[in-house]
């Protein structure tokens, strides 16, 4: 068969249906579809709906490991022996003060994520206070990612004002057993569908490299697509030091940008996010991951550092991009130390064999 081209691509995500299975599988098939090809195609469809923005995303891990779950990715499970600084819930005062921070530094969307299984009603009472509070003070939308919680839970919270509610899907229902053995997938899907039925926003995403395999890939993102998921953090596996899963599988930088491209195509009025691991994998290619992506984080992630702010949001600059928010992208770099500074060599970086 021959490969893709542009035209045939874009028709078919275009289709009422949108891209099915067998096209998906050809998006992460070099053979199939070229790079270029499948960038061109997200790209169109990344700037028809978002036309050259970024939308900056800033992580707040408000309570941190202590979880008696066991995913076995994650460096705050049970099942892992990753050196991690724990605690519980942050005081109020400082996740306030945190999502000034967050606004000042050029954040769109500010999101608390909780360790453990799910929270309390108090912890929802708790949790709902404080989104009430940063929505009054700052214009910035809000995310939080509490684990799995009742429809009543999400009514609270969108009482409260909350933006979106974030609950990662991971991987498949086939692969679930895999990853975790504390829950199942179907809490998983029940909490998204209780977000759903509150009202709120949902952002719900995977994880790529942990084993599964390319139909894992297609199917994940067709399931975001049933769950009209609004936002889809994308996220390349980090093997932490400690974490149950030694390695990430598979994960080129080229296979890393068909991926993205795939749940662009798949998902193409959503929020695709390149989310944690995206310096790691995507490497050199990593600013061309923004024709398909529309999202980042910055200032890393839950425990794994990220690149530096300044390198990120020259790369945004540097592809053609800007950011939503409030603060001008350029003045965010003119805050900023340079990324490297222009020096002469010296002497020894000349000669380094010099033995006079
Ligand atoms: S992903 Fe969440 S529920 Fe699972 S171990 Fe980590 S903190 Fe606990």
């Amino acid at each position: 068969m021959d490969p893709k081209t542009l035209d045939q691509l874009i028709d078919a995500v275009s289709r009422p249906a949108g891209l099915c299975f067998a096209d998906g599988l050809a998006v992460l098939d070099p053979q199939k579809t070229s790079l270029l090809t499948c960038l061109s195609a997200a790209g169109h469809f990344r700037e028809k709906h978002f036309a050259r923005t970024v939308t900056v995303h800033i992580l707040n891990n408000v309570q941190n490991g202590l979880c008696p779950e066991d995913c076995r990715y994650c460096a705050q499970s049970r099942s892992s022996s990753a050196p991690i600084e724990t605690y519980p819930m942050k005081p109020a005062a400082e996740i306030l003060a945190e999502a000034k921070a967050a606004y000042e530094q050029g954040a769109h969307r500010y999101c608390m994520v909780f360790s453990g299984t799910g929270p309390s009603d108090s912890r929802i009472e708790t949790i709902s206070r404080i989104v009430e509070d940063i929505k009054a003070r700052y214009p910035i939308e809000v995310c939080v990612s509490p684990g799995v919680i009742t429809e009543a839970h999400a009514r609270t919270l969108k009482a409260a004002g909350l933006d979106r509610l974030n609950h990662n899907l991971n991987t498949t229902e086939r692969f679930y057993s895999a990853i975790c053995s504390t829950h199942s997938y179907q809490d998983r899907v029940a909490t998204l569908q209780a977000a759903k039925k509150a009202g709120l926003a949902v952002c719900s995403g995977v994880i790529i490299g942990m084993g599964e395999t390319e139909h894992d890939v297609v199917e994940m993102a067709l399931r975001l697509r049933e769950f009209q998921a609004e936002s889809i953090p994308v996220n390349f596996y980090i093997p932490l030091p400690g974490a149950a899963i030694k390695t990430a599988s598979g994960l080129t930088p080229e296979y890393c940008l068909r991926v993205l491209c795939l749940f662009r195509l798949i998902n193409p009025q959503a929020e695709i996010r390149m989310a944690a691991g995206r310096e790691l994998h995507l490497r050199s290619l990593e600013a061309l991951g923004l024709y398909a992506a529309n999202s980042l984080f910055l200032q890393g992630y839950l425990n794994a550092r990220g690149t530096a702010d300044t390198r990120t949001l020259q790369m945004i600059k540097d592809a053609g991009f800007t950011i939503l928010s409030e603060v001008p992208l350029d003045q965010l770099l003119s805050g900023q130390p340079a990324v490297e500074k222009q020096a002469l060599k010296t002497l020894n970086e000349l000669r380094p064999c010099n033995l006079s």
